[in-house]
């Protein structure tokens, strides 16, 4: 019968001299110095390449389009795009969101948020709000300057998350750019697409194709887009 394997006492490590792989050190290994000449001067060297730091907070850093910093509501002529229908909240992984829908048979949106707040605390920039959104109307920000000092300064509410989207213009020209490349020439963005009514939808919609057109046109979109690099 095997003998009781003594864990407290590893029977090979880097400490033992039968370890069969541990390498003897050179010289002026054993020394050290060169290594330390070594890093002093890639120090050194450094110290003459240009800076790449910045003095934040004085100096900001702007990112690129492509950067996911909070998530704003996106304000179209002085109200929110959104229309409540709360796939951004169910898409949201750790449940960040929280909003109620209202209606308003004034408005040709019909529906909006009576409410509407991400809690900060929670949010892990994800994205998955601003792309399952059919509205286009909450995207990710540059803004990566969040400071709050209690857990209820951390929930933004609809105020605190409308942008106008004038001041969201790179971002929504990258998404823009984006999505059309994605779904190929099947996706054609149109802005005006995103102020609509259902109730107005059936009225204001005509192709002018017949429906054999329109099954032609589908299985068109259908191979363009089998054919994308986005579909593999
Ligand atoms: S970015 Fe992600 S975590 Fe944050 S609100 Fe959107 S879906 Fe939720
Ligand atoms: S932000 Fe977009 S996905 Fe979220 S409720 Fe509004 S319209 Fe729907």
């Amino acid at each position: 019968m095997a003998a009781p394997q003594n864990l407290e006492q590893p029977r090979a490590n880097t400490l033992n001299e039968n370890f069969e792989r541990e390498r003897e050190l050179s010289f002026l290994e054993n020394l050290y110095l060169p290594e330390i000449f070594k890093a002093l001067w890639y120090t050194l060297k450094q110290m003459f390449l240009p800076k790449v730091t910045l003095r934040y907070p004085e100096e900001k850093w702007d990112p690129p389009a492509i950067f996911r910093g909070r998530p704003v509501l996106v304000e179209d002529e002085g109200k929110e795009r959104c229309v409540a229908c709360g796939l951004c909240a169910r898409a949201c992984p750790p449940l960040a969101i929280s909003m109620q829908a209202n209606e308003d048979s004034d408005d040709p949106k019909e529906r909006y948020p009576d409410f509407f707040e991400i809690n900060m605390l929670r949010c892990i920039y994800c994205g998955y709000c601003e792309e399952v959104c059919p509205e286009e109307a909450i995207v990710m920000s540059k803004d990566y300057d969040i400071v709050f000092e209690s857990r209820e300064e951390a929930i933004y509410d609809k105020q605190r998350l409308l942008v106008p989207k004038e001041d969201l213009k790179e971002r929504l020209d990258f998404l823009r750019n984006y999505r059309n490349r994605q779904f190929g020439q099947f996706w054609d963005f149109q802005e005006e697409n995103n102020i609509h009514s259902v109730r107005d939808r059936d009225r204001e919609f005509n192709s002018g194709l017949s429906l054999v057109e329109m099954l032609e046109q589908q299985e068109h979109n259908d191979n363009v887009e089998a054919e994308s690099p986005w579909a593999r």
